[in-house]
């Protein structure tokens, strides 16, 4: 209505009272005293018995404080119903998760959906063999099993915000995020837990998530379709997996790699499914979660102890002489490592500039011949102004060159200074036996796994790029 208002396509508004147009009582003011006037609009409150065209009375912004407060406590009883409702084990979300569907009888109780239960219960038997969110997103995806916000929109209209655009293309999108949500939601094995999130206030609707123990839970309020006993085992399935990430250690590359194709974080997972020792890896996270064919980018495999071990011989490349060589002549060699041309460049810059500055001196030294010759009368007037501009230009010129190449020059220096800083840190770690999260971020910037190619002899070839701090790549 608002923005009929604000076209002018509006000239007069009638509500029942003063608290039907608006709760804000600023902003009611706003509008009463400024926007109305300003488009010309009448604004009649039937039962307050105000009427813009006679003049609103004294009373109105009280009014609408009043009518502010009302709201205000309006939403404090709704809050209080909500919480009465719990407890009687009523569904009060808009949307019933997947798997249910609000029963057409009582629409506050959540009844199994036939249709859809089959999905959760994959779910979770596919968490029960072990396969992280990540793994069910990539099984879903290939099976074309619809996604919960397709299923909404298929049924009726809702989330049109995702698939209004291009039905059907995003319908076996799945996130990591929706399926560890789904197995980790107790309403499938009958429990309602409410309290979950509260809106900021009555007039801001954002909502926030409240700390657990707020959570309220109440059990046994609709029919399971997840056995209590495959839940729990699930829950500790993922607690298992999260701990043996911690003890692996694999923390310590978190945060440092990428993938060669797209740039993106490498994500670690472990495989489990040969018999022995399970071992771990990393691979492009684009690919993991959505396949080659829409994340546009191929796997990016290492093993975890490849890439290690790797990591660690060319750290220890390095730590070894940091201690024992003279300075010098390893800060050539990593300056010489980092940029072989940039040595040869800056040679030949100081050079220029030396040449720079010599012409400068020169230039001055015309400078003043010229005016004697002028004050002397060796050369006439026309003559000084013509040779007068034309040094000026040159010396402006040259004023510019040495600026831009001493610039340069100081860049180069910060780049040896840089050198030095990596060679303090790395002395640090004398000679390392293993890699630790604290030496690898103190002296990588990133690491970029490329994708491996097959050798000229038929062996596999993989190029681990070493982005070091301060100082880039230098191997
Ligand atoms: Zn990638």
């Amino acid at each position: 209505m608002m923005a009929d208002a604000d076209a002018g396509k509006i000239n007069c508004i009638i509500t029942k009272d003063l608290s039907r147009f608006g709760r804000e009582h600023v902003m009611m003011d706003y509008y009463l005293e400024f926007v109305f006037p300003e488009k010309r609009i009448r604004y009649i409150a039937v039962t307050d018995n105000e009427d813009t065209e006679r003049g609103l009375s004294d009373f109105v912004p009280f009014k609408n404080l009043f009518n502010e407060w009302l709201a205000k406590d309006t939403s404090r009883k709704v809050k209080a119903a909500y919480k009465a409702k719990y407890s009687a084990g009523e569904y009060l979300c808009t949307y019933a998760p997947l798997g249910y569907k609000k029963d057409p009888d009582h629409p506050n109780r959540l009844i199994a959906d036939e249709e859809t239960r089959w999905i959760v219960e994959r779910i979770f038997e596919l968490a029960a063999r072990g396969c992280g969110p990540g793994r069910i997103v990539r099984i879903f995806a290939e099976e074309k099993i619809p996604s919960p916000s397709w299923l909404h929109y298929r049924r009726d209209g809702s989330f049109s915000n995702i698939h209004g655009d291009d039905p059907g293309g995003k319908a076996y999108h799945w996130t990591n995020a929706t399926v560890r949500n789904i197995l980790t939601n107790e309403t499938y094995i009958g429990n309602s837990i409410h309290n979950r999130q509260h809106s900021i206030s009555y007039k801001n609707k954002k909502m926030i998530r409240n700390p657990k123990d707020e959570w309220v839970r109440v059990e046994n309020t609709h029919e399971a379709i997840i056995s209590p006993e495959l839940f729990h085992r699930v829950q500790e399935q993922a607690a298992i997996r999260h701990r043996s990430t911690k003890d692996n250690r694999v923390q310590i590359f978190s945060g440092l790699l990428r993938c060669g194709g797209c740039g993106r974080s490498m994500s670690f997972g472990t495989n489990r499914t040969r018999k022995g020792v399970p071992y771990s890896y990393y691979c492009c996270t684009a690919y993991r979660q959505y396949g080659a064919e829409r994340a546009g980018c191929t796997q990016h495999y290492i093993r975890y102890d490849t890439l290690y071990a790797c990591v660690l011989a060319r750290i220890r490349e390095w730590a070894q002489p940091a201690r024992s060589d003279d300075e010098n002549r390893l800060l050539q060699r990593l300056l010489n490592a980092g940029d072989r041309e940039r040595a040869a460049a800056a040679k030949k810059q100081t050079a220029e500039l030396n040449r720079a500055e010599k012409r400068r001196t020169e230039l001055d030294r015309l400078f003043t011949q010229l005016y004697e010759d002028r004050v002397s009368g060796r050369i006439t007037e026309y003559n000084f102004d013509m040779l007068s501009e034309r040094y000026q230009a040159e010396q402006s010129e040259l004023a510019a060159k040495l600026e831009r190449m001493r610039a340069e020059l100081d860049k180069e220096r910060e780049t040896a200074d840089n050198a030095k800083k990596w060679l303090a840190v790395i002395r640090q770690y004398a000679d390392p036996q293993e890699l630790t999260a604290e030496m690898l971020n103190n002296l990588i910037e990133k690491i970029v796994i490329h994708e491996p190619v097959t050798a000229p002899d038929g062996g596999r070839e993989q190029e681990i790029e070493i982005h070091y701090r301060f100082i880039g790549k230098i191997d």
